[in-house]
């Protein structure tokens, strides 16, 4: 059965086992989850087909970015497999987003497909060394409507972003973030944190949560913290 939590608890881990002993922990009607790179290098499909067996909704967060037929095909083969969202980066162009949409609704998918704007690692500097002369938000903007304009059902973006994506794209529009802090975890090496209900307010619509909940002793007993402070559960 579906969730409709907000919350995404982030899988990153080097091996199939190790991200089933988590998810194990983990209660699929009260999260969803994510997989990225590394997980999904190491252990392929089979991950993904381990978590929908045990009712994860799973996102699947490898940022495609590739000439707009491959990644049409990559986003479809995901969607495929059953994932709940899939991403791509919105500076592979309109033509690579349309294609990627596109290839969804002709084959009937109802994957969720949103695309990241500016990564939040990247600053002023690392832009006008690609060349970008606006500034970050400018740049954040602009990639945020060109992906609504693409027909994308959201982006994933920094929660310090969410307000100005909320009042440009609408609230229906998803934005999913991460560097979210509940008042109980350590920042580890997130630097522009925001706690859950700071992020919600501000907002996003769902909420990207990897070592809080991960590295917890108790890993449920975080994610009912973080219930509580969210009022929901
Ligand atoms: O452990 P933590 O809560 O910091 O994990 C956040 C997750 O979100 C990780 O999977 C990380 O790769 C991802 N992420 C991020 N910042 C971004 C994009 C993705 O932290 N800008």
């Amino acid at each position: 059965m579906a969730t409709d939590s907000p919350l995404i608890i982030a899988l990153d881990y080097p091996s199939l086992d190790a991200a089933l002993c988590m998810a194990d922990q983990l209660d699929p009607k009260r999260c969803r989850v994510k997989v990225g790179k590394e997980l999904f290098t190491r252990s392929g499909p089979a991950v993904l087909e381990a978590l929908h067996g045990r009712g994860f909704e799973v996102f699947l967060d490898l940022k495609f970015h590739d000439i707009p037929n491959t990644v049409a095909s990559a986003v479809q083969a995901a969607a495929e497999q059953g994932v709940w969202m899939v991403n791509v980066h919105a500076s592979g162009g309109r033509r690579m987003m349309e294609a990627a949409i596109q290839r969804l609704s002709q084959h009937g998918l109802t994957t969720h497909l949103i695309a990241v704007t500016v990564l939040t690692s990247m600053q002023a500097d690392d832009l006008a060394d690609v060349g970008i002369k606006s500034s970050l938000a400018e740049h954040v903007a602009r990639l945020a409507q060109l992906a609504q304009h693409s027909g994308l059902h959201g982006v994933v973006c920094s929660a310090q972003e969410s307000a100005q994506i909320n009042a440009l794209c609408g609230e229906s529009f998803l934005k999913v973030t991460p560097g979210i802090r509940p008042s109980f975890a350590a920042a580890n090496d997130q630097q522009r944190i925001m706690t859950p209900s700071q992020a919600m307010q501000a907002g996003s619509t769902h909420l990207v949560i990897g070592r809080p909940v991960t590295q917890a002793t108790d890993p449920m007993a975080a994610l009912d913290a973080i219930e509580t402070e969210l009022s929901i559960g």
